[in-house]
């Protein structure tokens, strides 16, 4: 009888980290979200693990508490989208229905939207899993991006990141904005909105990486994956003097332009 609460106690305890597409979208600085989830995690005291995801079935996604999907240019959006129709739709519907994250970041945040339209005219059908739709402008937005977040009780209340994308992003009815831009253009420059939440799904233009300037999110995502197993209530509180120095300096050189 110790044995089994023992083995249910180290189940809860657990986190296991998905990397969609680990070799083709992940562009400027993407990667240390994913070090960042499993250094955390282990800060935390929690088990982590890290799956990669690449193209073609996976027997391990029904394992997955958070997906996370980067950032690609067009031709690397070219060269998956069909698969992530085919291979990864339905067990990311069905996570996803059972209390799974997924962060994305810009293409991989278009992708899991309804459909992404090159500035040529080239259509990659999405997987609908978020009600936006996404069209390529002329002009690329770069640069710094400040957002006020509309997560409840997130403090600090703002997240910083670096932004350079051709899409321009709606969303539909089912999705909320991450937050109102303060500095930047954001999901399309013109709404004044970035990103999207929409169930345990939250979908972004921040690059940089994000998660380690915003450690707030990190745990956010952290804390809901855990939570799905029935693990901690709330995470361990971290020293993250160094990480919101990061944000605060981006802060500051968003407003002093
Ligand atoms: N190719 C997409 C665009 O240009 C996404 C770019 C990105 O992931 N940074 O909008």
């Amino acid at each position: 009888m110790g044995a089994a609460i023992l083995g249910n106690l180290r189940q809860m305890e657990k986190i296991t980290v998905g990397w969609l597409y680990a070799d083709l979208m992940n562009i400027y600085g993407d990667r240390g979200n994913i070090l960042t989830l499993l250094k955390r995690a282990e800060w935390h005291g929690l088990e982590s693990r890290l799956v990669e995801l690449g193209r073609g079935p996976s027997a391990e996604m029904d394992d997955i508490d958070l997906f996370f999907f980067g950032g690609g240019q067009d031709r690397e959006q070219a060269l998956i989208y069909d698969d992530l129709r085919e291979h990864k739709q339905e067990s990311l519907t069905k996570s996803v229905g059972d209390g799974a994250q997924i962060l994305a970041v810009c293409g991989g945040y278009q992708l899991l939207g309804h459909y992404y339209q090159t500035a040529d005219g080239a259509r990659y059908d999405g997987i609908g899993l978020i009600d936006v739709k996404t069209e390529a402008g002329k002009k690329r937005f770069i640069g710094d991006v400040v957002v006020e977040t509309s997560i409840a009780g997130m403090k600090p209340h703002t997240l910083v990141g670096f932004e350079n994308h051709s899409g321009r992003t709606f969303l539909g009815p089912k999705a909320k904005p991450l937050g109102k831009v303060i500095e930047g253009k954001g999901n399309n420059g013109s709404d004044r909105t970035e990103g999207c939440v929409q169930g345990g799904i939250i979908g972004t233009y921040l690059h940089g990486s994000l998660l380690p300037k915003n450690p707030h999110l990190a745990d956010y995502l952290i804390g809901n994956a855990v939570r799905r197993r029935g693990g901690a209530s709330s995470l361990s509180k971290l020293d993250d003097s160094q990480e919101l120095d990061a944000h605060d300096w981006v802060l500051g050189r968003a407003q002093r332009r």
